[in-house]
Order: structure tokens, then sequence, then C-alpha cells
């Protein structure tokens, strides 16, 4: 997708600070973070939300649940965190490119809405 800007984050047009990367799949800071450790994970492949999931694509998906607790580990969030992913406007989507957030490094809010 051309105009999507994680696609040209993935792609290294447009920079980021990089938390773990493989062929799959980049982790990187979020640019506005709302805990102490926040960072988003992407499949370098365009899928525009949870909605786009299928059998075809859910492989990267499965991938990037197996690499967020190593990467938890990484930046010290041992006593928890969460993991969100909003799915198009109503939930609070803002770039229509499928991503998780990893949040931690403090008690988060229990509310969940
Ligand atoms: P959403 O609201 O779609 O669930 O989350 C999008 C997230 O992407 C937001 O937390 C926002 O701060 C982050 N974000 C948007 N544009 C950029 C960017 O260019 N670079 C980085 N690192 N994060 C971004």
């Amino acid at each position: 997708m051309s105009d999507c800007i994680f696609c040209k984050i993935a792609s290294g047009e447009i920079p980021s600070t990089k938390v773990y990367e493989d062929d799959q799949i980049l982790c990187f800071k979020d640019l506005n973070p709302m805990a102490p450790v926040h960072v988003l994970f992407i499949p370098k492949e365009h899928i525009c939300c949870a909605d786009e999931i299928t059998s075809e694509n859910s492989s990267v998906v499965a991938h990037i649940f197996e690499v967020i607790p190593k990467v938890a580990k990484e930046l010290g969030l041992e006593n928890g965190y969460r993991v969100v992913t909003n799915c198009k406007e109503e939930a609070g989507q803002t770039v229509f490119h499928l991503h998780f957030h990893l949040l931690g490094g403090k008690k988060l809010n229990t509310e969940m809405a």
C-alpha cells in the first residue's frame, strides 16, 4: 500500500526506532507513548486490521505473539504488560495497517472501554 505509513516504516522509507525485526515482522517504539514502554508490532505485509485476519495470513499474527514475550522480557516487563489492537474507527484505530500495542512499565489502568 503506497500511502500506508506503517508500510513505509516497514520498508525503511520512514524512520522508526526499531526494537525487533525479522523477515516477517517489525517492532518499533510508538511516536506518542502512552506508558513507559509502548511499542508496536506490525506484519511487514499490509493487513488492514484484525478484521482482515484470515487462515491465509494468520501465521504472521501467531509469529507476532511468539515474539511478544521475548521482546517484553528484553524491555524489562517481568511484572506484566498489555497487548492491544484497535480494529476500525469505533475502537480508535488511526493507522489502518494491523498493529499490536505492547504497553507496560507501570500499573496500567484496568478500564477496558
Ligand atoms: P491506533 O490508534 O491505530 O491503534 O495506533 C496507532 C499508533 O501509531 C498510535 O499510538 C500512534 O502514536 C502511532 N503512530 C502513528 N504514526 C506513527 C509514526 O509515524 N511513527 C511511530 N513510531 N508511531 C506512529
